[in-house]
């Protein structure tokens, strides 16, 4: 009985085995514990391999022939689809141990058939907090340093492309299209329409409240969308082809606001 739970550790398996009265036994025993009956050993099955805690204890000190050799905890671990308790070893802080607690096996590459296949027992990951914060300095070109002046004057600067009349904003010194040269500047919004947004529901310090929405937006006279954020509207009134127009703070577009009814 336990020779076949052992060699399917070594496969990375556990298996239990299904008593006559229809409980899974794991490890695997040649009596039904509650019954006293031998137990058949031919209806293995497949458990876990995560499984809950469901009683522990705390080993602050760790002896020399323990699996760990950090604080760790027994405990008793119901693994999923099992009627019984396996214990083993649980590598988690202390804080974090609990009745409850989801485990997962963490198994050795060098696997013999035996119970120590399964190093321990680590804490199920559910989430992951990464605070990560990225600073630029971005030096504007030639045309975006024009673009950005403008702006300060709470002015969207375009291009003109001469050869195919398209109209593009930010201000550019070539057409994408044609690749002219860029010569005619010209003023578009500061008003325009929604072509597309997002909803967003993680923070932005620059943005006005959680959820809030970016969206591109076609400055009137302009043949190409600006990405910005909308303000003073809540997420759930935006629709494509709102009108906005821009709202400038400290020298730039502070973001797009609802146009009001004349
Ligand atoms: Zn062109």
């Amino acid at each position: 009985m336990i020779g076949r739970f052992l060699t399917e550790l070594r496969a990375g398996r556990i298996v239990g085995v299904r008593t006559a009265a229809r409980k899974v036994l794991v490890p695997p025993l040649e009596y039904d514990p509650a019954t006293g009956e031998p137990v058949v050993a031919d209806d293995f099955v497949e458990v876990g391999p995560a499984g809950t805690v469901r009683e522990w204890t705390w080993v602050e000190e760790p002896r020399k022939n323990h699996p760990l050799d950090r604080p760790f905890a027994w405990a008793l671990i119901r693994l999923d689809g099992a009627d019984t308790s396996l214990v083993h070893a649980i590598d988690a802080p202390a804080k974090a141990m609990r009745t409850g607690l989801r485990v997962w096996p963490r198994w050795r590459h060098d696997r013999i058939g035996s119970i120590t296949d399964i190093e321990c027992f680590v804490p199920e990951v559910t989430t992951i907090v990464a605070n990560v914060r990225t600073e630029y300095t971005v030096t504007p070109g030639a045309a975006l340093k024009r673009y950005l002046d403008a702006l300060t004057r709470n002015v969207f600067l375009a291009g003109r492309c001469s050869t195919c009349a398209a109209v593009y904003v930010p201000y550019r010194l070539s057409c994408p299209q044609c690749g002219s040269v860029i010569e005619d500047e010209v003023e578009v919004g500061p008003a325009g329409t929604v072509t597309t947004f997002a909803i967003n529901n993680l923070p932005d310090p620059r943005a006005p409240q959680v959820p809030f929405v970016s969206a591109y937006i076609l400055l009137d006279g302009a043949d190409t969308p600006i990405i910005a954020l909308l303000g003073s509207v809540a997420a759930g009134e935006v629709t494509e082809g709102m009108r906005v127009r821009a709202v400038f703070e400290g020298g730039t577009v502070k973001w797009f606001a609802p146009e009001r009814e004349a």
